[in-house]
C-alpha cells in the first residue's frame, strides 16, 4: 500500500472509529498514525483499541504507528446549585477550596495548586475562553476574580490559565496511571499535553525508558517561551492548535505553527500540526474552503503529519475526513511551487555521517533520475535525518526492527518496510533493489539509492552511499 504523499496523516480513533473495520477503512482511506486519547479511552478500551490497530497491521502487512495522548492537567471548575449561573461584566466572581455547591459569586475549583499558583493579574479562561476573568485578590485559597468578558459559567467547564506556571508537574496522577498503561500496551508514541517546561518532558523520560518516544504538545505560552529545550528533550512536538489558541490570542496561532513546524525541521523531529484541520466534515461530507486552506499551509511548509479529531473519532464522516485530507496533501505536493518552499526551508547539515550522506542523496536524487533513495536504519535515527533531507523522490526505510518501522511511520516521507538485515554488501543493494520493486517504487532498467551504515545495526554509523540499477530480474544489475 504505496502512499502518493509524503506529509502524513495521523487519524483520532473514537466511538466513530473503534470496530476493527472502521480502523481498517481508516489506513486505507490514509491514515498513517492512529492517536488513542486518554482523556476518553478506559485502560480497557485502550488495550483493545491497540489490539485491533495491531491485527489491522498484520492483515494488511504495513506497520502502523500508534499515539497515546496522555490528557494532563486539564482544568476544571466544580458545580452549581443551579447548573449554570450568568454572570454581569465588571462584578466580583470567586474560585475557592469550599467544595459546597456554586452560585452568582463563587464555585469550587477542585485543585488547590492553581489557587496557590494564581497571582494578582493573572488571566483565568473558562469553557475555551468564553468567560474571561482576571484576579483582583488572593490569599492562597481564595482566587477573587473580575469578570471581563462572557457571561455564563456551568459545571465542570475547563479553566485556562495563560499567565501562571503551575508548581506541580504536568502529570497528574491519573497521567501517571495511563503512562504505566499505554507503556504495558506496546504503544509507539506517547504525546503529553499542557507541558510547560522542559523538565515536564525530562520526568516523562525517565518513566517512559525507551519503551515509546515521547511527543510534547505546545498549547501553553511558557511551552513557546521554552520551545528550543522542549524540543531538545521531545523526540516529536504536536502543534495543539485547539488549547494553544485559548491560552494565546488565536491571531498568534499562524505564526507559531510557522515556527514551531520550522524549528522541529532544523531539529529533524517530526512535527504534527493538529485540531480544528477539518472541523466542519464533523458533520458535513465536505469541508470548508478555509480548511483546506489550512491543511495545504502545514503541507506547503513541510510538517511531518496533519492530524484529525473529533472529525474521524466522533463525526459523521470519518472516512471522507481522512480521504479528504489525503487528496489535499497529494494535490499540494503536486503543485509546481511546493518543492521550492521545502527547498527555501531546507536546515543546514549537521557534522555527522548520516547528515552528509542524507543531504548527498538527496543531491544525487536531484542530479540524476533516481526513482528512489532507499535508506537502512536499525533504530529509526538515520531514517529521521533522510527525512529531514526532505528530498522529492520517494524515501524508503528498511528496518530489521518492526517497533523502529512503526515509529518512523509518523515521519515525513518515510515509507517503511521490515526485513531482515543484510548479509553482505551485495545483499543489501539487492535487496533494496527488489524492495523498491516490490513496492512499487521502481520499476527494472531504474535508478535507486541506497544509504546505509557498514557494519549494519550500529547506530550513528551512517557511511555509505550507492547508486544501484534495476537488472531486469528486480535486483541490482550493477
Ligand atoms: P487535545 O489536544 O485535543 O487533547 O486537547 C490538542 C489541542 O489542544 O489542540
Ligand atoms: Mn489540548
Amino acid at each position: 500500500m504505496k502512499r502518493n504523499r509524503s506529509v502524513k496523516i495521523l487519524a483520532t480513533l473514537g466511538p466513530a472509529s473503534s470496530e476493527e473495520h472502521q480502523i481498517a477503512e481508516l489506513h486505507k482511506a490514509g491514515a498513517d498514525v492512529f492517536r488513542i486519547n486518554m482523556s476518553h479511552a478506559s485502560h480497557d478500551l485502550m488495550r483493545e483499541l491497540v489490539a485491533r490497530i495491531r491485527r489491522v497491521e498484520a492483515q494488511i502487512g504495513r506497520p502502523i504507528g500508534i499515539l497515546a495522548d496522555i490528557q494532563g492537567p486539564k482544568l476544571r471548575v466544580g458545580k452549581f446549585k443551579t447548573d449554570s449561573v450568568d454572570l454581569r461584566i465588571g462584578q466580583e466572581f470567586t474560585l475557592d477550596d469550599n467544595e459546597e455547591l456554586g452560585d452568582e459569586t463563587r464555585v469550587h475549583l477542585p485543585h488547590p495548586e492553581i489557587l496557590e499558583a494564581v497571582e494578582v493579574g493573572h488571566r483565568l479562561l473558562i469553557d475555551d475562553g468564553r468567560l474571561f476573568l482576571e484576579c483582583i485578590e488572593t490569599d492562597g485559597r481564595r482566587v477573587k476574580t473580575r469578570v471581563l468578558a462572557g457571561s455564563k459559567i456551568s459545571n465542570r467547564k475547563g479553566v485556562s490559565l495563560p499567565d501562571t506556571t503551575l508548581k506541580t508537574g504536568a502529570l497528574t496522577p491519573k497521567d501517571r496511571a495511563d503512562l504505566d498503561a499505554v507503556l504495558e500496551a506496546d504503544v509507539d508514541w506517547v504525546a503529553l499535553s499542557f507541558i510547560q517546561r522542559p523538565e515536564d518532558m525530562a520526568e516523562a523520560r525517565k518513566i517512559a525508558k525507551g519503551r515509546a518516544l515521547l511527543m510534547a504538545k505546545i498549547e501553553k505560552p511558557q511551552a513557546v517561551q521554552r520551545l528550543h529545550e522542549i524540543i531538545e528533550l521531545s523526540d516529536a512536538i504536536m502543534v495543539a492548535r485547539g488549547d494553544l489558541g485559548v491560552e494565546m490570542p488565536l491571531e498568534e496561532v499562524p505564526g507559531i505553527q510557522k515556527r514551531i513546524t520550522r524549528a522541529c525541521r532544523r531539529a529533524g523531529k517530526p512535527v504534527v500540526v493538529a485540531t480544528q484541520m477539518l472541523e466542519s466534515m464533523i458533520s458535513a461530507p465536505v469541508p470548508t474552503r478555509a480548511e483546506v486552506s489550512d491543511v495545504s499551509i502545514a503541507v506547503f511548509e513541510g510538517a511531518d503529519a496533519v492530524m484529525l479529531s473529533a472529525e474521524s473519532a466522533a463525526g459523521s464522516y470519518p472516512v471522507e475526513a481522512v480521504s479528504t485530507m489525503d487528496r489535499i496533501a497529494v494535490q499540494v505536493e503536486k503543485d509546481p511551487l511546493y518543492p521550492g518552499i521545502i527547498f527555501a526551508q531546507r536546515p543546514e547539515p549537521e557534522a555527522t555521517g548520516a547528515d552528509a550522506v542524507s543531504l548527498a542523496a538527496r543531491q544525487m536524487a536531484e542530479t540524476l533520475d533516481v526513482a528512489v533513495i532507499v535508506t537502512y536504519t536499525a533504530t529509526g535515527t538515520t531514517g529521521l535525518r533522510a527525512s529531514r533531507e526532505r528530498p522529492q523522490v520517494p524515501l524508503v526505510a528498511l528496518s530489521p526492527i518492526l517497533r523502529t518501522a512503526r515509529r518512523l511511520s509518523i515521519a515525513w516521507g518515510l515509507h517503511c518496510v521490515v526485513t531482515e538485515d543484510a548479509q553482505d554488501l551485495d545483499d543489501m543493494v539487492d535487496r533494496a533493489c527488489r524492495i523498491a520493486v516490490e513496492q512499487g517504487y521502481a520499476n527494472a532498467g531504474q535508478k535507486l539509492i541506497v544509504t546505509a551504515g557498514v557494519p549494519l545495526r550500529q547506530p550513528g554509523a551512517t557511511n555509505m552511499l550507492r547508486i544501484a540499477y534495476i537488472g531486469s530480474d528486480g535486483l541490482s544489475a550493477v
